[in-house]
């Protein structure tokens, strides 16, 4: 700590994950390290990229890009499969070494987060130091690197971390007109809101840069970007940001759903699908200390027509068992397939309540305790060696099933 140092007035960090997927795989698997690799689907299916490795991304490969396009452009690109799972496990933990200096954590994805340190410093000292504090943290505890912003506000912080990427720390300094200063030089497409349509018509007033919004007369703006845009534009060019850090609120549901590289015909593939998604969720539920009241199957057919269907539980649960089996009832008797595949499987356990608020039952049944007990022993040995130590038979079985070709016997048509 150095008291030396002001303290901010407001202080606004926003940390975000380098290459976070790509970053994960070459931590579990160190002979990936200076590869181009791309987290995602395979090209070849319907799979776009989740992340590319800064390896890959020379070969202009970008995530949302499709696997097909990404494939061409690098074709000895090393292809990963996401592991969700072990994401989401690092992800709490990066939660958890935030969690020792703040209370204030705005999640905007599992590799991003807002926090907000103003309070903060009177036990840990300046922002500057306990922003490269928490960076450091997060790299001697797991082996990953964040760039980080400091700034007065969201805005700024989320440019600042953004410009010396990877591993950079940029903090924007608080003072008068620093602000603008830090923004002037920027192109207008890092305002927050403008995209590639209010870029060209800014550019087609004479704007290039951020700093020509910040000095164009507002009048002017506000006669040919209408009164809303221009005050919002200008706002931002100024470096004026009055958002607060949001604390997560409690998920409304929590759910897995998957689009297939083949619409599923075999009513005992589509079972096999929502039991992994149901061993998903219930896993994420248990991790998350949440019960779930209710869940809800999501069937998007051949033809996009999409159902929802909702069932609820007497007794909230985070086991797979009950979520699985109410999802495959309503898949057998509430919806109608009218002879087409299935283009996309869903299901999303709703009506969540912490585990310890829930009301515990006056007459715990014995079988879910067994349950229970077993499940976590599961998700200990996931943890350690990863989502496919431990598989259900029934899963297994499936996953040598589907290779072959898909089962299109009359039967299994319609509902
Ligand atoms: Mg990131």
């Amino acid at each position: 700590m150095n008291a030396a140092l002001p303290l901010w007035p407001r202080a606004i960090a926003h940390l975000d994950l380098d290459q976070f997927y790509a970053a994960v795989e070459i931590l579990d698997f160190p002979e990936l390290k200076g590869k181009p690799i791309i987290v995602g689907g395979m090209p070849g299916k319907r799979g776009v990229v989740s992340t590319a490795s800064y390896e890959a991304r020379k070969f202009g490969v970008h995530s949302a890009m499709p696997s097909s396009q990404a494939g061409r452009l690098c074709p000895q690109a090393v292809w990963r499969k996401p592991r969700m799972t072990r994401y989401a496990e690092l992800s709490r933990q990066i939660r958890g070494i935030f969690a020792r200096f703040t209370d204030q954590i705005e999640p905007l994805s599992l590799d991003e987060a807002f926090l907000d340190l103003t309070g903060s410093q009177r036990l840990f000292g300046p922002a500057e130091s306990l922003a490269k504090r928490i960076k450091d943290e997060i790299l001697r505890d797991t082996g990953l690197v964040a760039s980080v912003g400091l700034a007065e506000n969201k805005f700024l912080a989320k440019i600042a971390s953004d410009l010396r990427k990877p591993d950079a720390f940029v903090a924007v300094p608080n003072g008068p007109g620093e602000a603008e200063r830090f923004l002037a030089p920027l192109p207008l497409r890092r305002l927050w809101g403008v995209g590639p349509k209010t870029c060209e018509r800014l550019e087609a007033l004479g704007l290039r840069v951020i700093g020509d919004v910040a000095r164009a007369d507002p009048g002017y703006l506000e006669r040919r970007l209408g009164e809303a845009a221009a005050e919002h534009l200008r706002n931002l060019a100024l470096g004026r940001d009055l958002r607060e850090v949001e604390v997560a609120a409690r998920p409304k549901s929590v759910g897995r759903e998957n689009t297939f590289a083949e619409d599923l015909r075999d009513r005992g593939t589509m079972r096999r699908e929502l039991l992994a998604f149901a061993e998903d969720v219930a896993q994420r539920l248990r991790h998350q200390q949440l019960l779930c009241g209710g869940v809800t199957l999501k069937v998007r057919l051949g033809d996009f027509t999409t159902f929802t269907r909702a069932a609820s539980f007497e007794e909230p649960t985070d086991l797979a068992d009950p979520l699985f089996h109410a999802a495959a009832r309503m898949l057998d008797e509430k919806v109608d397939l009218r002879g087409q595949g299935v283009r996309l499987l869903g299901i999303a356990a709703t009506r969540l309540s912490g585990k310890k608020e829930a009301a515990t039952s006056l007459f715990p049944d014995e079988k879910a305790i067994r349950g229970r007990r077993a499940a976590q022993a599961i998700d200990r040995l996931r943890e350690r060696f990863g989502d496919d130590a431990v598989t259900r038979g029934r899963l297994l079985e499936g996953r040598e099933e589907t290779t072959g070709t898909p089962d299109d016997k009359p039967k299994d048509r319609g509902a």
